[in-house]
């Protein structure tokens, strides 16, 4: 979909996968993907790229979403998605440390579900530096997270202006990709874009109720076009039971 000169791309920019911890291998990833409307998504395994690598291997020449090699930057007191590497970032000197790792390689840095629990580790330098922040996010659902995503992003915005909101869905397992997803306005329809258009700010979250997130030129242009949120990304009351189901398989498990 174009609007005002923009490509209006779905993208999901944390998502884990298998090998590693998410359950679904790269080419089924790529298919539930497909299946949920999402243009592209970034594979972020924690501090590891393989996979990701491994993804966007398969992924080349045949048709389907955009496959952006990643790594969820893993540390006491902070998660960053980041976006756009070829190397694995060092998550050992704090996150300043790691962002410019990220920024050296080309790539982009979003603050994951930054939630009190996950915030300690943002000082001011990282918070100058890092190029989004997911804002939307499935444990949203939590008042008490929501608000925290708010106050990071106002805390952010404050330093870095032009610093992107992001929707994603942390998928491992349950709920599906895209889930929570964010409208990337794109000058080109490529990973580069995508990742330019994050630099820029020109991003909408959409949050798991549906509801929009962003700076008000980003907005106006995504309620213009009024692109659509297809049904899967919401959780089906059997999505819900099967999650349930294995969590409690699992608890037999440990206690048999
Ligand atoms: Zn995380
Ligand atoms: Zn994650």
């Amino acid at each position: 979909m174009r609007a005002g000169g923009y490509w209006i791309l779905a993208t999901d920019f944390h998502v884990h996968g298998f090998p590693g911890d998410g359950a679904l291998v790269p080419w089924l990833l790529r298919d539930e993907a497909a299946r949920a409307g999402l243009d592209a998504f970034v594979l972020t395994n924690h501090n590891r790229v393989s996979t990701g690598r491994m993804a966007r291997r398969l992924a080349a020449d045949t048709p389907g979403p955009i496959v952006i090699v990643g790594q969820e930057i893993t540390a006491r007191g902070f998660h960053i998605a980041a976006a756009g590497l070829e190397e694995r970032v060092d998550w050992r000197h704090g996150a300043a440390a790691a962002i410019r790792a990220v920024h050296a390689q080309g790539g982009v840095a979003i603050a994951a579900h930054p939630s009190r629990d996950y915030r300690m580790g943002w000082d001011d330098a990282a918070l100058a530096l890092v190029d989004g922040y997911e804002r939307a996010h499935p444990s949203m659902r939590a008042p008490e997270n929501a608000a925290d995503f708010a106050a990071f992003g106002a805390r952010a915005a404050a330093l870095h202006p032009h610093v992107a909101a992001i929707g994603s869905s942390d998928f491992h397992n349950g709920l599906s990709p895209g889930a929570c997803r964010t409208w990337v306005l794109a000058r080109e329809r490529s990973a580069a874009g995508i990742l330019e258009a994050v630099r820029a700010g020109m991003t909408v979250a959409v949050g798991i109720d549906g509801d929009l997130y962003g700076n008000a030129e980003a907005l106006r242009i995504v309620r213009l076009a009024h692109p659509p949120i297809p049904e899967s990304r919401r959780a089906t009351a059997w999505s819900r039971a099967s999650v349930a189901a294995v969590a409690i398989g699992l608890l037999l498990l440990a206690v048999l």
